[in-house]
């Protein structure tokens, strides 16, 4: 298969599927511009050349639009695809229809992979693990113990902060531009928190009790448009210890320039990517992350037009 050509697929085309072979796909909506396919598809075609049992493994994409998600995932269950990645905006949907969840996924309240089982869909959560994975491979630091300043209040700062949590960093403070959102996410991880103190504040007043040496992390989708503003001032927070910012296109976003323009290391959201598909390979295939890894992320980066 030509992997950079792998088509769009429709719902009609997954009530037709009668391709042989072990088949697993992403949904979303929109899904054209979604590199999982790439990175799957390099790792299935390099796992096949020393483990015959891949050689028939696919990753296929299909556009599904929200209301049509139930149907989808009852024919990909009917039709045993033997694993499903889910991207916007179908993590929250597709939480409720899962039989069974993986207890780090339930406080998330979103899945981005499902595994067949013959009760109905397992719900996993990998985005919590690429973060972690991607910001001690890009910056060098761990999670547990730092203190984290954490922009966002979306599905994708929820992750994060169960992670964060989960993984016992030493304090967390998060910060998002609407109170409302800032606080559902605040109840969220009230119950999780145990010992660990965290706060919510405005991005446009930060409390003159941060801590230095935080790693801010980018949860927010500010940065995605050139004309959109900074999440937050940086020269209005404590020096910082780094920068990671969840998104990779563009690769550099405004708060990445003014991270490196004050001598901050920093990175953005690739090896995030990389990391919760080859977490997602795992729980389809056995195969540790740690091993694919490497293929998705040239995969990631050669379809990024990088080297
Ligand atoms: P959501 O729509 O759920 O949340 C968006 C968040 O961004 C909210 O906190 C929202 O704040 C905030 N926001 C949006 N626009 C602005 C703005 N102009 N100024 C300040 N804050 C703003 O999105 P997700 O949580 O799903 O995704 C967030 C980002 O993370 C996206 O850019 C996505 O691409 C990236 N991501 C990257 C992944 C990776 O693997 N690298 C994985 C998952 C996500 P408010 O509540 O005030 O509206």
């Amino acid at each position: 298969m030509n992997i950079a050509d792998a088509p769009v697929l429709t719902l009609a085309d997954l009530a037709a599927w009668s391709r042989p072979g072990t088949a697993l796909a992403v949904l979303g909506h929109p899904i054209k511009h979604s590199l999982s396919p790439r990175m799957h598809n390099a790792a299935l075609a390099e796992l096949a050349r020393t483990d015959t049992r891949f050689a028939t493994w696919q990753y296929v994409r299909f556009e599904i639009h929200p209301d049509d998600l139930p149907r989808a995932l009852d024919l990909l269950h009917a039709k045993k695809f033997r694993g499903v990645n889910l991207t916007v905006p179908h993590k929250i949907i597709a939480f409720d229809r899962v039989a069974e969840i993986d207890p780090a996924a339930r406080p998330v309240g979103a899945v981005n992979t499902l595994r067949w089982t013959e009760r109905g869909w397992h719900g996993f959560n990998t985005d919590g693990y690429g973060l972690a994975a991607a910001v001690r491979e890009t910056l060098g630091l761990d999670l547990t113990g730092a203190p984290i300043v954490l922009l966002g209040a979306g599905g994708a700062a929820r992750g994060a902060a169960v992670e964060c949590l989960q993984r016992r960093c030493a304090s967390l403070w998060v910060a998002n531009r609407t109170r409302e959102t800032l606080d559902t996410l605040l109840a969220i991880i009230g119950p999780i928190a145990s010992d660990v103190p965290f706060h919510g504040f405005s991005p446009a007043t930060p409390p003159t009790d941060l801590p230095a040496g935080a790693i801010v992390i980018n949860a927010t989708s500010a940065g995605l448009r050139p004309e959109d503003p900074m999440p937050i001032d940086l020269a209005a927070l404590p020096r910082p210890v780094a920068v990671f910012d969840m998104i990779y296109n563009p690769p550099q976003t405004g708060l990445l320039r003014a991270a490196a323009d004050r001598g901050l290391p920093h990175a953005n959201g690739l090896a995030m990517l990389v990391h919760q598909g080859a977490k997602s390979l795992e729980h389809w295939s056995g195969i540790p992350a740690g091993q694919t890894a490497p293929t998705m992320a040239a995969a990631a980066r050669a379809a990024r037009g990088l080297t």
